[in-house]
């Protein structure tokens, strides 16, 4: 099913995010991983893209399975700024071949020391390749409610927003927040300069701590008080780590759906019981 469509005909969505592996013998573990997932019945998995392009066979193959075998409706990822133009075109054929519906088009980090190939600056231009090729695909982009780290400032990230939007885009996920009032200030500021596509609130459950440095550093994300407190608490026991991280991702959820947010999407990198965690919780609501 195409997410345009989707996002448009449910009140509201809860869907979940896995990664494919990195070296093909760790395949199986993580088919187990997203099948597991996917018997919880998201309303949509995504599927992330390597950022070098190495693994993007495993990207095709995961989705691919996850919607013949469970039905799932799912979002392939693909990044552009570590292949040729050739490569990625190519690319966009396999999931149109495949009966894949939508594509996230992402641009990807540009690797340190610089991209090997200069056919890709920006995720407009892929968005543009997708549009020309394979122009019934629904397309997701990214979007990053504090400016992505690259951006001199909010106001010209946003205008690049736009104009990523115009170029084609179907919706939109966030960049992970901790902090609900930096999605509302960003959502309203998107509306007021016209961005009406709809916007999936991406929420990363934390549950360990070393992630938390990890995910602080490469987002550059504020973490509020109340989060630190309880990194600082639970973070040497594993377990307690956890259920404090599924609650405080579960309670960002609700109080976004309060507000009227429609579609949340959670970072659930291949934990099926973080997934069932959190889905168990708003089993009424969702
Ligand atoms: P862009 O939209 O190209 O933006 C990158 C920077 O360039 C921004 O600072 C922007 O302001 C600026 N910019 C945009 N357009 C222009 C323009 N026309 N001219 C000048 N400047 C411009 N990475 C992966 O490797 N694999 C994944 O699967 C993956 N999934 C992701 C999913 C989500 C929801 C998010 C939020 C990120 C994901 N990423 C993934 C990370 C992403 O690839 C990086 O954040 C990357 O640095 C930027 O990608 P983008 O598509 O947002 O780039």
């Amino acid at each position: 099913m195409k997410l345009s469509t989707l996002l448009k005909e449910k009140e509201r969505t809860l869907s979940f995010e896995v990664f494919p592996p990195k070296t093909s013998d760790r395949m199986e573990t993580v088919l187990e991983a997203t099948e597991k997932i996917a018997a919880l019945q998201p309303d949509f998995m995504s599927v992330t893209y390597g950022a070098g392009g190495g693994t993007s066979q495993f990207t095709v193959d995961i989705a691919a399975r996850l919607q013949e075998e469970y039905g799932t409706t799912v979002l392939p990822h693909l990044t552009c700024v570590s292949s040729d133009q050739d490569h990625v075109k190519r690319m966009i054929h396999v999931y149109e071949e495949k009966g894949l519906e939508n594509i996230m088009a992402l641009r990807g980090d540009i690797p340190a020391g610089g991209a090997p190939c200069h056919d890709y600056t920006h995720a407009i231009q892929l968005i543009r390749d997708i549009r020309e090729i394979a122009p019934e695909i629904c397309i997701g982009a990214a979007c990053y409610p504090e400016g992505h780290v690259e951006a001199h400032n909010r106001d010209e990230d946003l205008q690049y927003l736009k104009e990523k939007v115009d170029a084609g885009v179907d919706f939109l996920t966030t960049q992970l927040f901790y902090d609900n009032t930096i999605f509302y200030h960003f959502l309203y500021r998107a509306r007021e300069i016209g961005i009406r596509v709809p916007i999936i609130a991406g929420i990363m459950p934390i549950t360990n701590a070393s992630q938390v440095k990890r995910t602080v550093e490469m987002s550059g994300t504020i973490v509020p008080e109340r989060f630190l407190a309880m990194v600082d608490r639970f973070g040497e026991n594993p377990d307690a780590m956890k259920q404090a991280g599924v609650i405080y991702a579960t309670e960002q959820i609700i109080d976004l759906y309060a507000h009227g947010i429609r579609n949340i999407h959670v970072y659930s990198m291949n934990k099926p019981e973080v997934a069932a965690g959190i889905q168990a919780s708003l089993s009424a609501i969702v």
